[in-house]
């Protein structure tokens, strides 16, 4: 069994679902090399053979859209290294990468993987549709690497105590036109707060908060909590937080130790963003509401009053 894991580098280091993707390679057991794109270091290598890397292919990115050169890299080292699995994160470069060589290999690509297990006839992929209700069971037929793509915290990222791995310079193709696209500015949004998709304790607003201005209370409770700030996808839409705050199908996965859902409905394309969280909470005045399908303690109430009563609360423990 040999499991490649494909790394973007993201602020000099490799990116989280890089570490997650190598937990499961641990898991499979056999060879495990790290496609490394971007600008390596021996810390940043050093990482990845804690995390159980052996080898590293490393290709520095220049000022063109990575994606192409990467894949047609990628394709012409599995030519000869001839890995059984490729597996990616799912952020918009790996994706990127997974599709260019899903067509230079010949290989499909299966994504949303929640896991991957070996049996006598091959590897399974284990993936969830419908938002999140029903689980499908795959396999990559015919020869060459199945091409995985797995979704934000399906595995844990650990360190395994590996020692450094062999680093091996990998030359940037020519890739002709598709490489011509180049990156003109990039953009970070400034967070404040925990990192949402990190932080232990995620306090969510919905719809029935009623407005933007209303939403501060859902910041005050965060804040007091020392919590991240998450939301739905109505929330969002109707502008009362940015984009980086959604949680669900289409926003980020998070799998917090506390997840206080406040006036959400429990749409399934929230829950499989969140259901995830040791422990739910949910606060909603329809006692038939979805969320209270998946909470592990639920309030039946107004959040307008559940809300300022918890603040008051915690402001009055000082
Ligand atoms: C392709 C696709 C992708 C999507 N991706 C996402 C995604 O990533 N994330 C996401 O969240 N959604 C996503 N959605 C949207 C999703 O289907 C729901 O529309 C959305 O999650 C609903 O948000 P909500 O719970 O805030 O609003 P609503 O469904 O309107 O629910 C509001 C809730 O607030 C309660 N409420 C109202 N007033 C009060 C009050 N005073 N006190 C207490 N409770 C109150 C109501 O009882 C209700 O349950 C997606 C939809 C599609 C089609």
């Amino acid at each position: 069994m040999k499991t490649w894991v494909f790394a973007e580098a993201r602020d000099g280091a490799a990116a989280a679902n890089a570490l997650e993707g190598l937990a499961k390679a641990r898991e499979l057991g056999g060879d495990i090399a790290v496609f490394y794109l971007g600008a390596g270091s021996n810390d940043a290598f050093a990482v990845l053979g804690d995390h159980g890397a052996t080898s590293v292919y490393h290709l520095p990115a220049g000022e063109s859209l990575p994606a192409p050169a990467a894949a047609a890299a990628m394709a012409e080292l599995a030519g000869s290294e001839a890995p059984d699995l490729i597996l990616f994160g799912m952020g918009n470069t790996e994706r990127d990468v997974a599709g260019r060589l899903s067509v230079r290999l010949g290989r499909p690509v299966l994504a949303n993987a929640v896991d991957i297990t070996a049996d006598e006839d091959g590897l399974v992929v284990t993936n969830e549709i419908l938002g999140g209700t029903t689980r499908v069971a795959s396999r990559s037929t015919g020869d060459g690497a199945a091409i995985v793509i797995t979704r934000p915290k399906a595995f844990t990222a650990e360190p395994a105590g590996g020692g450094v791995p062999e680093v091996v310079a990998v030359a940037s193709p020519d890739v002709g036109h598709a490489g011509e696209a180049g990156v003109l500015e990039r953009h970070e949004e400034v967070a404040e707060g925990p990192d949402l998709e990190a932080a232990d304790v995620v306090v969510s607003g919905g719809r029935g908060i009623g407005s933007g201005d209303e939403f501060e209370m859902i910041d005050r409770l965060a804040e007091l909590l020392g919590a991240a700030v998450g939301a739905t996808r109505a929330v969002v839409d109707a502008g009362w937080v940015p984009y980086s705050y959604q949680v669900g199908q289409t926003g980020k996965t998070v799998k917090p130790t506390i997840y206080l859902a406040c006036a959400i409905s429990g749409a399934m394309q929230h829950l499989v963003g969140m259901k995830d969280s040791s422990t739910i909470i949910a606060i909603n005045k329809d006692p038939d509401a979805p969320i209270f399908g998946v909470a592990d303690l639920g309030i039946v109430g107004d959040v307008h009053k559940v809300v300022p009563a918890l603040i008051e609360a915690l402001e009055a423990r000082g």
